[in-house]
């Protein structure tokens, strides 16, 4: 089964700007609120649609459905796709927020799951921030009272953004995104997000956004504190070095810089890769797909050979479902 790649579905909301088009070549129209890139999706607020080749037009959902096996390999028993993938554009704070872990989500939605997610930083403003957890010893008696007296931001875990910095935010952790910051973002299949604080804006209809307070303040693990960067863990497959960044039980993601061609590794798994810098073009068994910067393909768990052709240097996301 050839590699996949999807039409990216893009999302206005109005923290978003105009990066995914300026930065990574997405198709963005004339405003200043584009603020995610569904990149491989499959959501009732989103399906992703293959854009080209012998699937054409099929989505994901069909895909699951009746080509389980060639996709999915050893996860042939899913019923959905078990990862969300996006590039986000913030270019004002978000919400501040937390998602439910899949135990918990299933009290407000069975169909629900809960979402652990893990963000690349491609772009940040010199002074861009991300909240990143709590501080450490803040307990919820104290978090409640901030909340209500206006004073949150006393009690949150606030980081600088740098390029190139991944940070994994379990599920249960108190999260923002700051202006300035284009991201890679991958997640659980899942959209159930919990808004705590909204910095006293109002939406486009004037009113404040809807906030969640009891739901998030059951959902938060206080026990977490602060959630700093991963330290990359660098790896070799013989000649080629890559990094594994992140290690969970929803996804593995791995990053290769490189200049030379390299050969994935395969294992009847399929494999997202989201291409971050560079132009390279990945062979498999099936056929040749070029990708440029900002391109995310799925190759099938069916894929027997993939080996990526750097031209110049590139930087790689490879995404597994562990
Ligand atoms: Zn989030």
């Amino acid at each position: 089964m050839e590699t996949l790649v999807f039409e990216p579905l893009i999302k206005q909301i109005r923290w978003g700007g105009r990066k995914l088009g300026d930065l990574l070549g997405k198709a963005i129209g004339t405003a200043g609120d584009y603020a995610e890139s569904w990149e491989i999706a499959d959501q009732p607020s989103g399906r992703s649609v293959v854009a080209a080749g012998a699937y054409k037009k099929m989505t994901l959902s069909d895909l699951v459905e009746n080509l389980s096996d060639d996709l999915l390999g050893r996860h042939h028993a899913m019923q959905q796709f078990p990862l969300l993938i996006k590039y986000l554009d913030a270019n004002d704070w978000l919400s501040l927020q937390v998602h439910p872990n899949d135990e918990q989500a299933k009290e407000y939605d069975v169909n629900e799951n809960g979402k652990n997610e893990a963000w690349v930083i491609l772009d940040a403003e010199p002074d861009s921030q991300i909240v990143s957890g709590l501080n450490s010893g803040v307990t919820r008696d104290d978090f409640e009272q901030h909340l209500r007296a206006g004073t949150v931001e006393e009690t949150l875990h606030m980081i600088p953004a740098k390029v190139g910095d991944c940070i994994f935010v379990p599920a249960q952790t108190v999260h923002a995104l700051g202006p300035g910051i284009l991201l890679a973002e991958v997640q659980q299949q899942s959209n159930l997000t919990f808004r705590l604080h909204d910095w006293g804006r109002l939406g486009s209809d004037g009113q404040p956004r809807e906030i969640h307070v009891k739901e998030s303040l059951a959902c938060i693990d206080f026990e977490r504190g602060p959630v700093k960067p991963v330290t990359p863990v660098e790896l070799s497959d013989g000649r080629h070095h890559f990094q594994e960044l992140v290690r969970c039980n929803y996804f593995v993601i791995r990053r290769h810089h490189a200049v030379d061609e390299f050969d994935l590794k395969l294992d009847d798994r399929f494999r997202i890769l989201m291409l971050l810098d560079g132009n390279a073009t990945v062979s498999t068994d099936a056929c040749d797909t070029g990708l440029v910067k900002g391109t995310t393909a799925l190759l099938p768990a069916s894929t027997t050979r993939a080996t990526i052709h750097p031209e110049g240097s590139i930087t790689l996301l490879e995404v597994l479902y562990p």
